[in-house]
């Protein structure tokens, strides 16, 4: 096994990682179910769904089925000036569980540059209306993805430091944490002018900044002040999309419905990459002229690639099944009962759940950042007992893919209460 890890240190780069202290990486060669499997045949509850993106286990027969069949058919075409029945199908069978508001699908690479096209679209609207609004209003805390318009939108923090200068000025409001909402809303009064194009939001649940919680009531009345002044809103569902939060799109779960929305990570069931941003028909229309300087101008070679738009519909299948369905609420269920037994620990603290995440502080006295000790005992501690988790800081989450057996859970949960009376 560490003949690979070697060869892999010899020429890689990894996302995320800093190269000099990293571990060697696991190799893994093979996935089943919420099971991975490394080249000495160990075995790891992937509680993380692979960053994110798993929907329904590891090398799904449906999936797989269906992407090889489309592979000895047709692989890719160019999207402009042709079509396909993936894409088609697709964007059809998206509009229809997408809240009604959506009309207009655009396809993309990844979550990043479906943030791209939403800020593209939303600048451009307004452009094109001959009404140039250039302000940009989004959650301190927030992560949007790393290219630089959707750095630009995220908060500022480590990540982003080195390319301060280059990134575009975004004004901030503070995240409307329980407790916090009537502060929020002050704040937002002022923000909120007919200067702003959009107000950019993950609804709910803010992943990267760690798992970050808020409820839908405050997030409806920012959503009707930012409406009020014309403002765009553009739900950012890369990940809490697909059934994270316990509904299909944590947009559902609002009265006031977003304008744009960007869709990736669970897509394709974690398949493949692909990216998608929707729209209302008002944003579409703003782009329909006989002057072509109107046009969206923007695209990638592999836009709506047909084995990725297949990757998506035949998770879409799988995800729409009563079974899945179910399944959702199951894990929602068993977080909230673990969530209790959580609650009884001191090292615990600030438990927060919506639908099928749940995440927690470790409190170890040690001051709170991405940096700190804590998270790298921790993810070696549940590593080591086969449990793949990926703190944020001292932020302990669980995410896991919708087949995750109730055993699978508890046997996590043991490993995390060992782990809490450990540290
Ligand atoms: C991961 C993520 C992105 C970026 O998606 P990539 O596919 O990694 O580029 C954007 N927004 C949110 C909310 C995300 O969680």
């Amino acid at each position: 096994m560490n003949k690979l890890a070697e060869r892999d240190q010899a020429v890689l780069w990894h996302p995320f990682t800093q190269m000099q202290t990293a571990p060697l990486p696991i190799p893994i060669v093979r996935g089943s179910g919420s099971i991975l499997y490394d080249a000495d045949g160990r075995e790891y509850i992937d509680m993380i769904s692979s960053w994110w993106v798993n929907l329904h286990g590891h090398a799904h027969p449906h999936i797989a089925k269906r992407v090889s069949e489309q592979l000895q058919t047709l692989e890719h075409v160019i999207f402009a000036g042709f079509t396909h029945q993936p894409a088609v199908e697709l964007a059809e069978r998206l509009l229809a569980i997408l809240p009604r508001n959506q009309s207009k699908i655009f396809y993309s690479d990844n979550g990043s540059t479906a943030v791209e096209v939403a800020l593209k679209m939303a600048f451009q609207y307004w452009h094109n209306l001959g009404k140039p609004r250039q302000k940009i209003i989004a959650f301190e805390n927030a992560y949007h993805g790393d290219t630089f318009g959707a750095m630009a939108v995220s908060g500022r923090s480590a990540f982003t430091a080195p390319f301060v200068p280059f990134l575009f000025d975004v004004d901030y409001l503070p995240v409307p944490l329980p407790g916090q909402e009537d502060d929020v809303l002050q704040r937002a009064e002022a923000l909120f002018t007919d200067e702003v194009a959009a107000f950019i939001v993950e609804p709910l649940v803010q992943g990267s900044g760690g798992m970050v919680m808020y409820e839908p009531a405050i997030l409806d009345k920012l959503v009707q002040l930012a409406r009020r002044k014309g403002s765009l809103i553009i739900a950012d569902e890369v990940m809490t999309g697909f059934g994270r939060t316990g509904r299909l799109f944590a947009s559902h779960y609002l009265e006031g419905k977003p304008d744009l929305m960007c869709l990736s990570k669970g897509l394709t069931g974690g398949t493949m990459a692909l990216g998608v941003t929707s729209c209302v028909q008002a944003i579409y229309d703003a782009f329909l002229s006989d002057d072509k300087f109107k046009t969206l101008f923007h695209g990638h070679s592999f836009t709506a690639n047909p084995l990725a738009c297949t990757a998506a519909l035949a998770s879409m299948d799988l995800l729409l099944l009563a079974e899945t369905q179910a399944n959702i609420q199951r894990i929602s269920q068993n977080h909230t009962d673990f969530a209790s037994r959580l609650a009884t620990y001191k090292t615990v603290e600030n438990i927060r759940q919506h639908g099928t995440l749940l995440a927690f502080d470790l409190n170890v006295g040690e001051q709170t950042s991405y940096f700190n000790n804590i998270r790298d005992t921790a993810y070696n501690f549940l590593l080591e007992r086969g449990v793949l988790m990926r703190p944020l800081g001292n932020v302990l989450y669980l995410m896991p893919p919708y087949c995750t057996t109730d055993e699978q859970l508890a046997y996590t949960h043991k490993q995390i209460e060992e782990l809490l009376t450990t540290i």
